[in-house]
């Protein structure tokens, strides 16, 4: 009976085992990856005990993989992309020079080919999205400015790994592990690398042009019925993948990923997006138990020097070079210092890639065994890499500017000579109307406002104005909030708006601040940090419904 159903074993097996490594990882505060992996090491053939099936195993992960694409390209915006792009581009491909040039010299000291060193180093550059949108999640950080810049830097490593995938199989000759004499044809790999454009093109355009038109109506047609929604969701999704690897030899990722950007233009793309959620995640855990069967946990005591070099490059080498970069761009050292921490970490790209490497014949069983170890310590290690950033961040800062201060005086703005103003931070829905209010009342104020759109409107309607993130010390100064008499806070993140009053607070302990809440919560926290008066919109909103209804509110109903 047990040997007939597989299928079933495997599932349950993986399933609930996950469940349960997953509630204690969340528990001791780490991610629940790390659970689903341990679920799929006890499971797997390298320790004792029950040893689900292998082969099952890999196609349920391979459809994780199609469902996780999927959730990438139905997030996929090419608007947020576009509004950090200047940032975001070079670092992430700065990044991802830096690791595979560090995964090659590793592999070379393991006396790998140049092939494998160099999926063994686009392996350990990737982060995992999954990990790192929990972690902004978890700090409130989503929507703050270092939230969008490390989103889209991941968006075009994601796009990055993408293209990696559609080339590997072309390049597999050339790369693979007989390279050692052998003398690639340019010729035909250019033509093999033609061939596979042609058709990775032909695969977009028709998704693009028909898809475009077809899946819209298709969900529209059925958006009254939630079953056969949530069914045609699926169908889509997995149709182009398997449709996209048939009939255009497209990865199975890649069909996945443009289905998902589809989708996600359309109108229905959140509903799509909340009501595959729970499967999605069903697979997305398979997929990281089969990782983990594929894990030989001895890799630790039988390579320790390896795993520590590539540990190095996780945690050192690329978040040295994510840090860096983010300096030169004259981003605020704490943007810097969060986006190399966030990324500090490795995962399910990387995974997918060592499959591919593995399935090629390029990479050694060694090279993947140190990729699942470093992504487990890595990942476990992420929380604390987010906890130390923020520790030293002050510090940090404060060395940061007093050498700056020291050497070139070109980037100190003088701080502005107004008395008794008031600051007003962030030129949005809020501010914009306030900055209205102030200015017919003839007021001195001045603007803080970080986005540059933004700040040409400001100019051009002729406001007292400083460009910045309000979260820095500097910029505070420069607005003289010294002199200042009121602190308007008119940012909708939580997050940057508690840093900015507790910096006001310590440099003008007497200033008013009144800053912009979402929940009592934030209230709460933004009182504790020294904000006299804090307004929660939503609050607000329904006070101002109710006298539309003509309800007066009694005061302990308010
Ligand atoms: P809204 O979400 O429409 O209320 O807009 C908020 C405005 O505040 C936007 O124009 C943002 O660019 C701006 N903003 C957000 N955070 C900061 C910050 N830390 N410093 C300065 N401006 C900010």
């Amino acid at each position: 009976m047990e040997h007939a159903t597989p299928l079933i074993a495997t599932l349950v097996g993986g399933l609930g085992l996950a469940f349960i490594l997953g509630a204690i990882a969340n528990r001791c505060r780490m991610s629940p990856i790390v659970g689903y992996l341990l679920a799929g090491v006890a499971v797997g053939p390298f320790t004792p005990g029950y040893v689900a099936d292998q082969s099952l195993a890999n196609q349920l992960a391979e459809i994780g993989v199609i469902l996780l694409m999927f959730g990438v390209g139905m997030h996929f915006s090419v608007r947020d992309l576009l509004s950090v792009r200047a940032i975001a581009l070079p670092g992430a491909i700065f990044q991802i020079a830096v690791a595979t040039l560090l995964g090659v010299l590793l592999g070379h000291l393991l006396g790998w080919s140049l092939g494998a060193g160099i999926i063994f180093g686009l392996a350990l550059s990737v982060a995992s999205t999954v990990v790192l949108l929990r972690a902004l999640e978890e700090r409130g950080l989503v929507t703050s400015e270092r939230g969008r810049i490390a989103i889209g830097w991941l968006i075009v490593e994601d796009l990055a790994m993408v293209l990696v995938l559609v080339l590997l199989p072309v390049l597999g000759d050339w790369l693979g592990p007989g390279d050692g004499g052998a003398t690639p044809d340019a010729r035909a790999i250019a033509l093999a690398i033609g061939i596979t454009f042609a058709k990775v093109a032909g695969f977009v355009v028709l998704i693009l042009v028909v898809g475009r038109r077809v899946i819209p109506w298709v969900l529209h047609s059925v958006a009254q019925q939630r079953e056969l929604f949530r069914l045609a969701v699926l169908a889509i999704a997995l149709g182009v993948a398997f449709g996209a690897a048939k009939l255009f030899g497209v990865s199975f990722a890649l069909g996945a990923f443009f289905a998902g950007i589809v989708l996600g233009e359309s109108q229905m793309s959140h509903r799509a997006a909340e009501d595959t959620l729970p499967l999605r995640e069903a697979f997305a855990v398979l997929f990281f138990v089969a990782v983990g069967m594929l894990f030989d946990p001895s890799i630790v005591l039988r390579e320790p020097v390896a795993l520590l070099g590539a540990l190095f490059i996780v945690l050192v080498g690329k978040s040295v070079a994510a840090f860096v970069i983010v300096l030169l761009f004259r981003h605020p050292i704490g943007v810097a210092m969060t986006i190399a921490a966030s990324l500090a970490q490795i995962g399910e790209f990387s995974f997918i890639l060592i499959g591919l490497g593995m399935s090629m014949g390029i990479l050694p069983e060694q090279g993947r065994d140190l990729v699942l170890a470093t992504a487990m310590i890595s990942i476990i290690l992420n929380p604390f890499a987010f906890g130390l950033s923020r520790r030293v961040e002050p510090h940090i800062e404060s060395q940061w500017k007093k050498r700056r201060r020291g050497g070139t005086a070109d980037a100190a703005i003088p701080p502005t000579p107004l008395e008794n103003h008031d600051v007003l931070v962030g030129y949005g829905r809020v501010g914009s109307i306030v900055a209205a209010a102030l200015r017919n009342d003839g007021a001195p104020f001045i603007v803080i406002e970080s986005d540059s759109d933004r700040v040409t409107e400001l100019r051009d309607r002729g406001f007292v104005l400083l460009e910045g993130n309000a979260v820095s010390v500097e910029t505070l100064r420069t607005a003289g909030i010294a002199r200042a008499s009121r602190l308007v806070i008119a940012i909708p993140n939580c997050f940057e708006a508690g840093r900015i009053v507790e910096q006001a607070r310590g440099i003008n302990p007497g200033i008013t601040i009144i800053a912009r809440a979402h929940s009592d919560a934030e209230v709460r926290h933004l009182q504790e940090l020294g904000a006299d008066t804090v307004i929660m919109g939503e609050r607000q909103i329904a006070l101002e419904m109710l006298s539309a209804l003509g309800v007066t509110v009694r005061p302990e109903s308010s």
